[in-house]
């Protein structure tokens, strides 16, 4: 599999995951030039695009609806019921299989009532990519499901101190630190320190806030945290030295290798 972020954060998110001959649109909250130009590097064009994976229904992961082939998209009821093929409704902790992947539902937690992350796992060569972003927290049968994947695409929104010192309302801050939020780097860091195994080679931290947040700060705290349990790893076998750990951008794309 190969995986490129085209952009990450409240400006817009989307991301092209490559599985053998399938191109998958996770979430589409770009503009028409960026997605073009990213595709462009692949040699494919928009209607080359076979499945489209939407989380949810927030303006920075669907504004780019109007070019995008609708009846390509897969979602849970609810994030959008006017689906034309019914048998593109997903449903939570299911698995569902297509040519040369399958892909894992995962609940999240966040305000727009009905939210989704996904496993993607590569048919061929057994890799495992999580898409884990705008949510306030994981429960404890998702957090198992995450266990030892190869990938990691997480959300690492903000810094609690820098939120709570930013000149947002207090409405605003309560809603990004609530369970139907956002991820801090804390909780962030937290859940991954539990989740990296023998199999892990990337964590890209996503959804960055521009305001609370930086891509330094995000990096330290998940180093910081990760060091914490060394002795674990060392006994373990695994080599947190050698993990690529990178900030995804809302203004350039970022590949996976
Ligand atoms: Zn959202
Ligand atoms: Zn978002």
């Amino acid at each position: 599999m190969n995986f490129v972020n085209i952009k990450s954060g409240s400006k817009g998110n989307a991301s092209l995951l490559l599985m053998n001959e399938s191109i998958i649109l996770i979430d589409y909250g770009m503009n028409k030039k960026d997605l073009v130009n990213t595709l462009k590097e692949l040699n494919k064009e928009i209607k080359d695009i076979d499945y489209i994976f939407l989380t949810h229904s927030h303006n920075d992961h669907i504004k780019g609806e109007r070019f995008i082939d609708v009846s390509k998209i897969h979602t849970l009821k609810g994030i959008k019921n006017d689906l034309i093929d019914n048998s593109h409704y997903l449903e939570i902790n299911n698995k569902y299989s297509f040519n040369d992947f399958e892909v894992e539902i995962i609940k999240t937690y966040h305000d727009s009532f009905y939210s989704i992350g996904f496993i993607f796992i590569d048919k061929i060569t057994n890799e495992k990519l999580a898409y884990i972003t705008d949510t306030g927290y994981l429960d404890v049968l998702t957090l198992e499901k995450l266990k030892n994947l190869d990938y990691y695409v997480m959300e690492s929104n903000h810094d609690i101190y820098y939120l709570l010192i930013s000149n947002r309302t207090l409405t605003l801050k309560s809603r990004i630190l609530s369970g139907i939020g956002h991820l801090s780097n804390d909780l962030s860091s937290l859940y991954l320190k539990d989740l990296i195994g023998r199999n892990t080679k990337s964590i890209l931290l996503a959804h960055l806030s521009e305001e609370c947040n930086s891509n330094e700060l995000a990096i330290s705290t998940l180093l910081d945290t990760l060091k914490s349990n060394n002795d674990y790893y060392i006994n373990n076998d695994i080599d947190i030295n050698k993990l690529d750990i990178r900030v995804l951008s809302q203004y350039e794309e970022t590949w996976l290798k």
